[in-house]
C-alpha cells in the first residue's frame, strides 16, 4: 500500500510503498477514505524540537480520518465489515489509575495514533476496536474526518457553561474556529476572536464571531473592555499557544471568570499568578485530548443536527500524494482544515 511516512530524523516525509498492516484478534483493519492534516503532522514534518524528543521514525503519520472497516479480528464484537468509522487518537491502556478513573485521555501508557502507532495517511490502518467510533450516517465524510479536533474544541468550550456569557477566543486556527461555532451554537452572547491572521479571522466571522481583532494591528485589551462594559469577558478560550495572547486573556477576563487552555507553548510561560489569577479568583482548566467517548457523542450531535456547520473551516482537499501542498498551506497560514483523499 502507499503511505505518508516519516522515514528519517530530519525535515520532510516520503510518500512510499509499505507493507499493508496485519491485524491481531482484537484489531480492526480500516480502509482509509479521507485523512486530515493537524498541526502535529506539521511539527513531525518540520522535525521541530517537540518532534525530535517525542517521535521515533519510521512511522506512518496522521490521526484524523474516516474509513470503512475492511476486516475484523476473531474477538472483535463492536464493529462489522463495511462500518464507516473514525477513531479516538489517544490509544489508552484501560488498566492504569487514570483509565480506571474515567480519564483515559491522560492514560499513563498513552499511545498516540500517527506518533506511537502507524497512522491514517495510508491506504489502510489497523486499530484496536476500543478506540473506534461508528459514524452517524447523517455526517458527510468531510465532516467525519474532523471530529477528533472538533472534540478538542468541545472540551475547551464546555469545561463550563457558556450560554449568555461573553467569550474571548485566542487563536483562530482550526480548533479555535471549531470552538467559535460551538460557542455560538451553545448560546454565548458575545464572541470575540483574536488572531494575527486575517484569512482565519474572516472564517471566524462565518462561524459566528461577533467581533474579530488582529493583535498585530491593534491593542486588543481596551477594545475587549469597551465591548464588555468594562467588565472583561466571562470566559477565555486559549488556542494560540502564545504567551502574549495568554496574558492578554488573563488581563481581560472578568474577576470570577474562567479560562480553558488547549494551546501548547514552545517554552515555559510567564504569568502574574497573584494579580491575574489568585486575587481575581480565576478558574483555570488545562485541556488535553477529549473525553472518551462522551465528547464524541456531543461532536456527533453538534454536526449531525446542523447546530455547527464546519464547511467554512474545511478550505482545501488534495489527493494523499500531494500532502506537501497541504503542509505548506498550513505553514503559510493560508488555509483552514486541509483534507487528503486517500
Ligand atoms: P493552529 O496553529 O492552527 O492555530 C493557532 C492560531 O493561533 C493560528 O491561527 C495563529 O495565527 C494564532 N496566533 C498566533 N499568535 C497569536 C496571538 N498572539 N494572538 C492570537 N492568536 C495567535 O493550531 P490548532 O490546530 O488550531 O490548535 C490550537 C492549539 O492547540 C495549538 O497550540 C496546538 O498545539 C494545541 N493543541 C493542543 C491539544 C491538546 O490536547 N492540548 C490538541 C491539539 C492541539
Ligand atoms: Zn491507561
Amino acid at each position: 500500500m502507499k503511505a505518508v511516512v516519516k522515514t528519517k530524523r530530519t525535515k520532510g516525509m516520503e510518500f512510499i510503498k509499505v507493507p499493508a498492516p496485519r491485524i491481531g484478534p482484537r484489531d480492526v483493519l480500516i480502509k482509509v477514505m479521507l485523512a486530515s492534516i493537524c498541526g502535529t503532522d506539521v511539527h513531525i514534518h518540520d522535525w521541530t524540537r517537540w518532534a525530535q524528543y517525542r517521535f521515533k521514525p519510521p512511522r506512518i503519520i496522521g490521526h484524523e480520518f474516516v474509513g470503512k472497516v475492511e476486516k475484523i479480528g476473531d474477538e472483535v464484537t463492536q464493529v462489522n465489515v463495511g462500518d464507516r468509522v473514525s477513531a479516538e487518537s489517544h490509544i489508552s491502556c484501560g488498566d492504569c489509575y487514570q483509565c480506571r478513573n474515567g480519564y483515559s485521555e491522560i492514560c499513563k501508557d498513552l499511545r498516540l495514533l500517527g506518533v506511537d502507532h502507524d497512522g491514517a495517511c495510508a491506504d489502510y490502518l489497523t486499530l484496536p476496536e476500543h478506540v473506534l467510533w461508528k459514524n452517524d450516517p447523517d455526517i458527510p465524510d468531510k465532516w467525519a474526518t474532523i471530529q477528533e479536533p472538533f472534540g478538542n474544541a468541545i472540551d475547551t468550550v464546555m469545561a463550563e457553561d457558556v450560554s449568555a456569557k461573553t467569550v474571548l477566543i485566542l487563536g483562530a486556527g482550526t480548533i479555535g474556529l471549531f470552538a467559535t461555532g460551538i460557542a455560538r451554537a451553545s448560546g454565548a452572547s458575545l464572541i470575540i476572536v483574536s488572531d494575527p491572521n486575517n484569512y482565519r479571522l474572516n472564517i471566524s466571522k462565518k462561524m459566528g464571531a461577533h467581533i474579530t481583532l488582529n493583535p498585530k494591528k491593534q491593542d486588543i485589551t481596551p477594545i475587549i473592555l469597551e465591548a464588555t462594559n468594562n467588565n472583561g469577558v466571562d470566559v477565555v478560550l486559549e488556542f494560540s499557544g502564545n504567551n502574549q495572547a495568554l496574558n492578554q486573556g488573563l488581563k481581560t477576563i472578568t474577576p470570577g471568570g474562567r479560562i480553558s487552555i488547549l494551546g501548547i507553548y514552545e517554552k515555559q510561560v510567564s504569568i502574574d499568578l497573584n494579580k491575574e489569577v489568585i486575587f481575581k479568583k480565576i478558574r483555570i482548566y488545562g485541556i488535553t485530548g477529549r473525553k472518551v467517548f462522551s465528547t464524541w457523542y456531543k461532536t456527533s450531535r453538534f454536526l449531525s443536527s446542523g447546530l455547527v456547520d464546519p464547511s467554512p473551516i474545511i478550505t482545501h482537499q488534495f489527493p494523499l500524494k500531494d500532502y506537501e501542498k497541504g503542509i505548506k498551506l498550513m505553514k503559510d497560514g493560508k488555509c483552514g482544515k486541509v483534507i487528503l483523499k486517500v
